[in-house]
């Protein structure tokens, strides 16, 4: 079960900012997680305290230097190999996509660190040497890896047992539900007060409080709306097995 995460940057202060708010920050104040963000320029070694150079071969833009990132590695979750102390995952747009199966996966890993690119990207040599895997959050590119850290934090830190107020609500949400693809459903709309809105009512079944036909309503819903949005997360069929080992 997860217990530390760590977010090598050159921004420890933004993520820091985000590490204290929110259901992250008492998931932290309340010591069901170690949270913390590690400046990467603490182990650089020249008086500018640089962690970028110039692409071999030319180009535009800078890549991050590999000495300070492997250290930095290093010093957080011990060398590559047997000995490690912590999953380190590289965020990158050369990763493998996270969905909710992988963060699933991730919030049963002990140590999580996490390292951001910025720049161009970093030296693939840092990959070779010292980053376990890679993970993207999407098909575009952001401008750093802290974002992306930042994404992968909130996800997983909703399956540590705890960090919800109410246990059950994760279980609920899209993806988790019970379809047996592994993608399960996206969550049908949801209402709140007042019942009436500018002429928009709330369908009656959830005023009832009759609470299996309430179930029965949201699982039909959920279903519409992912066979309208998402019929890729419905089909356990040939089609879907196929494509998602395709892409392993
Ligand atoms: N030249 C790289 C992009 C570098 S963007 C390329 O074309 O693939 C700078 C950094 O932002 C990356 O090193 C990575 O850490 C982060 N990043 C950008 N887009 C990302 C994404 N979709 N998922 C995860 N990390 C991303």
């Amino acid at each position: 079960m997860l217990r530390r995460i760590d977010v090598l940057t050159i921004f420890p202060d933004l993520v820091e900012a985000f590490l204290a708010e929110s259901l992250v920050g008492s998931a932290r104040s309340s010591g069901l997680l170690e949270l913390a963000a590690h400046d990467l320029r603490q182990w650089t070694r020249d008086r500018h305290r640089s962690v970028d150079d110039t692409p071999y071969g030319g180009g535009p833009g800078m890549v991050m230097k590999p000495e300070p990132l492997v250290e930095g590695i290093e010093a957080l979750a011990g060398p590559k190999g047997p000995d490690r102390r912590a999953r380190v995952i590289l965020m990158s747009p050369q990763g493998r996509v996270l969905d909710h199966a992988r963060v699933k996966e991730l919030a049963g890993v002990g140590h999580l660190v996490l390292v951001c690119g910025r720049y161009e990207g970093v030296d693939a040599r840092v990959v070779d040497l010292a980053v376990d895997e890679e993970i993207s959050i999407g098909d575009y590119v952001l401008c750093g890896g802290e974002v992306p850290a930042m994404a992968v934090i909130e996800s997983v830190v909703r399956w540590v047992p705890g960090v919800l107020g109410n246990p059950d609500s994760a279980g609920r949400d899209s993806f988790a539900g019970p379809a047996a693809s592994g993608g399960g459903f996206l969550e049908g709309p949801q209402y709140t007060r007042p019942p009436v809105f500018r002429g928009h009512g709330v369908p009656e079944v959830l005023l009832s409080g009759d609470h299996a036909a309430i179930e029965r309503f949201r699982a039909e819903r959920a279903r519409e709306i992912t066979r309208q949005r998402r019929p890729d997360l419905l089909g356990n069929g040939e089609h879907e097995s196929h494509s998602r080992s395709g892409e392993d």
